[in-house]
């Protein structure tokens, strides 16, 4: 049985998925964001399932170094006024199509993401229906 939990996500300013169909981890769309760098912009993908660290990236960004990331649809900053507890970076966060928030650090080679559900019970619920799991 499949447990991996992956997420759908879209972006909080505009309402459209982030969703890439055509680049895939272990057969499940991406998360696609534009980034920028002090020097550099680019394209991430990230890996949509939950807990999964893979991605792609269409530049070289050092593991350290810390990017701007910004919707494909309306270009509005995704990056938020908390940082990560881990490396203090600026976090970024995309809103779940199924309810709540995934926030993910904004710094290479930092793996801190977190969910926040909004209303436990309803939806999580929800989670659980959509995906399964
Ligand atoms: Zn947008
Ligand atoms: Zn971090």
């Amino acid at each position: 049985m499949d447990k991996e939990v992956s997420l759908k996500v879209k972006c909080p300013h505009c309402d459209k998925s982030l969703m890439e169909e055509e680049v895939q981890f272990k057969n499940k769309p991406s998360v696609k964001i534009n980034i920028e760098t002090e020097h550099d912009r680019g394209v991430l993908w990230m890996s949509c399932i939950y807990g999964s660290c893979d991605k792609k990236l269409s530049i070289e960004i050092e593991d350290g170094e810390v990017v701007d990331m910004f919707c494909p649809g309306c270009n509005k900053e995704l990056t938020i006024a908390e940082t990560c507890q881990e490396c203090n970076a600026p976090l970024v966060s995309m809103v779940i199509k199924a309810g709540g928030i995934v926030r993910i650090c904004s710094r290479k080679g930092c793996n801190n993401h977190l969910i926040i559900f909004r209303d436990v019970s309803s939806e999580m619920s929800k989670f659980y229906y959509e995906y399964g799991f």
